[in-house]
């Protein structure tokens, strides 16, 4: 059995501007190749993220190297801007993130998985959640019109797949290379690679695509999990 993503539009709803690197790059150029559109939301400006030797402008630079990634696998960004540590479930990033859902029109997201590491992961994964029903109710009013259904919603890997159970695997090995150029355009964080509080990031993304690969059979593969909730599951 093969997943076919044609006609497809994805949407992966991350946190930081290299997270759709690490857990979903290899599934969004699979689904660019067989012809779905894809987009990435990125609510936080990655202002945190500061190497060793702080970069000026931080967030400026994380925009840049965001764009060039994108560029890349030929998808659109869209960004929230919001400070790193600082992201909340409240009203107003719940309608920003309904309004980029209508302006995408997405049938599938990717989110952050409630178990992961990192506070703005988790805030950003239900925020992923929330905007997949607001985006087709009538009641949450924002600047586009509702959509007509709801998208298909799956939840990623974590870091370092710690406390997460795939419910499937996606294989992503004709699609390393893509993922690992896209993990190369964030250079402020490739150069935390000698900073030791930090993992360095190539390592462990091919580190997790291998073991994720091991565990389906494959060479590289990423891991998620179907949310079976109302009006976001659907059969294939
Ligand atoms: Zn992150």
């Amino acid at each position: 059995m093969r997943l076919d993503f044609t006609n497809e539009r994805v949407l992966a709803v991350v946190a930081h501007p290299d997270d759709a690197e690490l857990l979903c790059a290899g599934t969004l150029a699979r689904a660019k190749s067989d012809g779905a559109a894809i987009g990435i939301a990125v609510l936080c400006n990655g202002d945190g993220g500061q190497p060793h030797k702080p970069i000026r402008n931080l967030a400026a630079v994380r925009r840049r190297e965001m764009d060039a990634a994108a560029r890349l696998l030929g998808a659109e960004l869209f960004c929230g801007n919001i400070s790193d540590g600082t992201l909340a479930d409240d009203r107003p990033t719940r309608l920003l993130l309904t309004e980029i859902y209508r302006r995408f029109r997405p049938s599938l997201i990717l989110a952050h998985s409630l178990a992961d590491y990192h506070t703005d992961h988790r805030v950003a994964g239900v925020l992923a959640e929330v905007a997949s029903w607001f985006c087709a109710s009538r009641g949450q009013k924002t600047k586009s019109a509702p959509l007509p259904a709801s998208p298909v919603l799956w939840w990623m890997d974590t870091v370092n797949m710690s406390g997460f159970e795939p419910g499937f695997y996606v294989d992503v090995s004709g699609f390393m290379s893509l993922k690992e150029k896209m993990l190369a355009c964030h250079r402020s964080q490739m150069a935390r690679s000698a900073d030791s509080s930090f993992s360095p990031l190539l390592d462990l993304m091919r580190l997790q695509a291998r073991a994720r690969g091991t565990q389906a059979g494959v060479a590289a593969a990423e891991a998620f999990r179907a949310h079976h909730a109302f009006k976001r599951a659907r059969a294939w």
